[in-house]
């Protein structure tokens, strides 16, 4: 093993307690690099406990202190940001420089939590003579934050940074397939100055997601992983009556009309369908090809064959995934898809064990096939063909999914239109991944997300919050009725 197994990180310290142990496997070759507990509800639990402790005086320190400590992390991220990323692309299999733009964004976020305290004032009113009314923002307490496999490093900083900032305390429950980057951020987060108790960490798989919705200590959760496990976790929690804000899987449309710039389209679809080999919730999936655009599908095929496995572009998470992703592809091939590259049974020199899936591009999928529904989570675009807007714009609505959907024409009054009536929470007009910058948030609409508020940006200060509202009185001869 490359690394020591691994603990749960509980009041500042690393547990000793021992539980059940699954092995941590590197996708690019297969071997055994780390292990990591299966913990249960008692360590949930005692990481409540310490995060209740924590949390009365975290929470009285002004919030322009606390952000104090954040831009020492942020310093942390980039002092560190080589090991980081290599350790992002031991666990998860990305390439170096996928796994470098990863914690990249770790520092963007945290950057925008550290602007928290200047955009996040209450507010004040006069509201008649001598009564004024003031809205304060207070932290909601002990709060979780369930992360998947595809960004060990950036989705736990997409909450953790803002979260904290604004009072509250933590127990991060990482993936068991990536679970090393975690126990690296509470590190830094502890050299960054945070006292300890304020941030958790509890390893584990089903049983520790569903202590976290159960446990009556802990006010909110947030979940990012796939649509199944978001609706268990968004139901499981709001029936306890804590507050859940749980975003699911994707499948993304990029709706491609024949005026679009060839090169700048095809290397655009190309790197939106294989970047992280597929595995963001922002990939490509589909392309809906309206008329004639088969000299931007050539042009596609020829940028995805530079995308070479092993190379410049990562394993997928695992065995199964690889099984499953390949699955996919032989059914719709079979199902009556054309198969313009075909990723399938990949072998890379020197990492023959590992999950890897060359690009994959399939013309001719129809809307009523498996793979043009579901959500592949491989470097794999399905093409459907169309012969107008109207017809594309009904497949992007008819999925059940709405992360993203994105447009590539030179025409402003058609991206409008696309961009008015396409479901979706993240647009893209010529961007074939729409992530929004910070301050502008992050969540998608329809079974993409459950509840309200998005996990990133000003919309994610609602999430972690609270109002308080104070009407007070100054003065004595102010008339007294029901709005004095
Ligand atoms: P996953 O749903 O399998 O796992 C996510 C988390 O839930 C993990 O921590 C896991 O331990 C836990 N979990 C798994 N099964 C569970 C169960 N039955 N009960 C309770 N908890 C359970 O997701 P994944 O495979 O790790 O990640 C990939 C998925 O995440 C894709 O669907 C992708 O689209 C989605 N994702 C979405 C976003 C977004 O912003 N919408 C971002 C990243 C990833």
């Amino acid at each position: 093993m490359d690394y020591p197994s691994l603990k749960n990180y509980i009041e500042g310290k690393f547990e000793e307690i021992r539980y059940t142990e699954i092995e941590v496997l590197s996708p690019t070759d297969g071997r055994v690099i780390s292990s990591v507990p299966l913990s249960n509800y008692d360590a949930v639990d005692r990481a409540v406990f310490a995060a209740k402790k924590a949390f009365p005086s975290w929470s009285s320190i002004p919030i322009k202190e606390r952000a104090q400590v954040f831009y020492r992390y942020k310093y942390l991220l980039e002092k560190n940001m080589e090991e980081l990323s290599q350790l992002v692309q031991e666990e998860n299999g990305k390439t170096f420089s996928e796994a470098k733009a990863e914690v990249e964004k770790s520092v963007e976020v945290t950057e925008f939590a550290c602007s928290i305290p200047q955009i996040a004032a209450g507010e004040i009113l006069e509201v008649s003579k001598g009564v004024e009314c003031r809205i304060d923002r207070h932290p909601l307490g002990v709060v979780a934050s369930i992360t998947p496999f595809n960004f060990p490093n950036m989705v736990p900083n997409w909450t953790i940074p803002n979260a904290l900032i604004l009072g509250n305390a933590m127990i991060l429950k990482p993936s068991e397939q990536v679970p090393l980057s975690a126990n690296r951020i509470a590190e830094l987060l502890k050299e960054a100055g945070l006292p300890d108790g304020v941030f958790n960490v509890v390893h584990g798989a089903r049983e520790v997601v569903e202590a976290i919705c159960d446990h009556p200590g802990i006010e909110a959760v947030s979940f990012v992983g796939s649509t199944r496990v978001a609706k268990i976790v968004y139901a499981r929690g709001t029936s306890k009556l804590k507050r859940v804000l749980a975003l699911g899987g994707a499948k993304n449309h990029l709706i491609v009309l024949p005026d679009a710039n060839a090169s700048m389209t095809a290397s655009n679809v190309a790197a939106s369908m294989t970047g992280c080999a597929g595995q963001r919730c922002m990939a490509a999936s589909a392309m809906v090809a309206v008329g004639p655009v088969d000299h931007i599908i050539s042009h596609l095929v020829e940028e995805a064959k530079k995308i070479i496995p092993g190379k410049n572009l990562g394993a997928v998470i695992s065995r199964q995934a690889k099984e499953r992703i390949e699955n996919y592809i032989t059914e719709a091939e079979r199902d009556g898809a054309k198969v313009l590259l075909d990723g399938r049974n990949c072998k890379v020199d020197g990492k023959e064990n590992g999950f890897y899936v060359g690009p994959t591009i399939l013309d001719y999928v129809r809307p009523e096939m498996k793979i043009a529904k579901e959500e592949v989570f491989g470097p794999v675009l399905s093409i459907m063909r169309t012969e107008n807007i109207d017809d594309a714009i009904k497949i992007q609505n008819s999925s059940m999914y709405g992360n993203a959907a994105a447009v590539f024409t030179q025409s402003g009054g058609i991206a409008k239109y696309i961009m008015e009536k396409a479901s979706a929470g993240m647009i893209g007009v010529n961007i074939g991944v729409p992530v929004p910058r910070e301050p502008f948030s992050f969540g998608g609409w329809n079974e993409s997300k459950f509840g309200a508020c998005d996990i990133t940006g000003k919309s994610s200060i609602e999430f972690w919050t609270k109002l308080k509202k104070t009407t007070i009185k100054w003065n004595p001869e102010s008339r007294t009725n029901w709005m004095s």
